[in-house]
C-alpha cells in the first residue's frame, strides 16, 4: 500500500515558516506583506479556491482584499482595474483567478501584472525568466510538487519524471522546474501515443490532465512515486487523475483533496511574502 504523501500536513508546516516571515517583514516594514485576488464572474470552483486562499492569508498574518467583478466586465475595464491595483504600495502581490469568464483574455489582463507582485507566476516574463533559469516568481502548483517530492525525499537528480499534462500553467512550467532539479522529464499529453509505456518508465509520475482516473496501476511502475494534481468534481466529490487502484503498486501517493491543493494555497502565500520582501 503506498505511502500518503500529506499535502494538509505539509502545508501547515509551510505556512508557520510563512508567518514567521510574515511576521518579521511587518515588524520591518511597518505594515503585513499585501494580497490582492481579482475574481471576474462567479465559477463556483474558483469561489472555493478563493475563499481558501483568503482563509490561509488571514493565518499567516497577510493583509488581503478580494475584488469581486462581473461576469460581464469588459476586457479593458479589467485590464485598467487590474492597473490600478498594481501601483498600490500596500499590495505586494496580485492573483487574477483564472480561467476568465467568456472571451476575456487572461494574457492581455496579466499583461497588466509587473512581474514583481505577479504572485501566481503565469505573466509572459516570469514565465520567460523561468524557461531562460533566472529568478523570478514561480508558479504555485509546480512549486507545490516540486516541495512535496523532496519533502518527501524523494531524490529528483537523475530521476524519471513522467508529467502528464502540459499546460502553461501546470505541466510545462513543471517540466521546467524538474529539468532545474536535473530530473530526465517525459511531458505527455492529450496527442501522446501510448501513454502507459511511457507513464510506466518514469520512476516519478505526475498527474496534471484533469482526466478522472486517467492514470491506472497497470500503467505505474512499482515502487513508482505518483503525484496527483488533477481535480474533477464528480457527484458532488472530488477526483483526481490517478485511479485508486494505483495505491496498491506506488511506493507513494499524494491523496485527492488533501494533496497539492493545500499545498499550492501554501505557496502562494510564500510567493507573496517573497515579493514583499523585494519591495522593501
Ligand atoms: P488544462 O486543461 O489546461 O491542461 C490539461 C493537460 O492535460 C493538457 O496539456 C492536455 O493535453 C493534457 N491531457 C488531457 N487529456 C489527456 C489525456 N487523456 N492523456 C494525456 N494528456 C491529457 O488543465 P490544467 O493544467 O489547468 O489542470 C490540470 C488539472 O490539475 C485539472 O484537473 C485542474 O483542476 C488541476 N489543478 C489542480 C491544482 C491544485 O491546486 N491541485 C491547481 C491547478 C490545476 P493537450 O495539451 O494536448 O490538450
Amino acid at each position: 500500500m503506498a505511502e500518503r504523501i500529506d499535502g494538509r500536513l505539509r502545508a501547515t508546516e509551510v505556512l508557520a515558516e510563512v508567518g514567521a516571515k510574515a511576521a518579521r517583514f511587518t515588524k520591518r516594514a511597518g505594515r503585513p506583506p499585501g494580497l490582492a485576488i481579482v475574481l471576474a464572474g462567479d465559477d463556483p470552483a474558483s469561489l472555493s479556491y478563493i475563499r481558501s486562499k483568503e482563509r490561509a492569508a488571514e493565518g499567516a498574518g497577510l493583509y488581503s482584499e478580494t475584488h469581486r467583478l462581473p461576469a460581464t466586465i469588459e476586457e479593458g475595464a479589467l485590464r485598467r482595474f487590474v492597473a490600478r491595483l498594481a501601483e498600490n504600495e500596500r499590495l505586494d502581490g496580485i492573483l487574477v483567478q483564472l480561467p476568465l469568464p467568456g472571451l476575456l483574455s487572461a494574457d492581455a489582463v496579466l499583461a497588466e501584472l509587473p512581474p514583481d507582485k505577479d504572485v501566481d507566476g503565469f505573466t509572459i516574463s516570469n514565465q520567460g525568466r523561468l524557461l531562460a533559469g533566472q529568478p523570478g516568481l514561480r508558479p504555485c502548483t509546480p512549486l507545490a510538487v516540486i516541495d512535496l517530492l523532496k519533502w518527501h525525499q524523494v531524490p529528483l537528480d537523475g530521476a524519471h519524471v513522467a508529467v502528464v499534462g502540459r499546460s502553461r500553467t501546470v505541466g510545462r512550467p513543471l517540466a521546467l522546474m524538474l529539468l532545474q532539479e536535473n530530473a530526465s522529464v517525459t511531458v505527455l499529453h492529450s496527442h501522446s501515443r501510448d501513454l502507459g509505456a511511457l507513464v510506466r518508465a518514469a520512476e516519478v509520475v505526475v498527474a496534471a490532465a484533469g482526466q478522472p482516473r486517467l492514470v491506472q496501476a497497470e500503467m505505474v511502475r512499482p515502487g513508482a512515486v505518483v503525484i496527483d494534481v488533477g481535480i474533477s468534481r464528480e457527484d458532488g466529490k472530488l477526483i483526481g487523475d490517478v485511479d485508486s487502484g494505483v495505491s496498491a503498486v506506488a511506493s507513494a501517493l499524494t491523496p485527492v483533496p488533501g494533496g497539492v491543493g493545500p499545498m499550492t494555497v501554501a505557496m502562494l502565500m510564500a510567493n507573496t511574502v517573497e515579493a514583499a520582501e523585494w519591495h522593501c
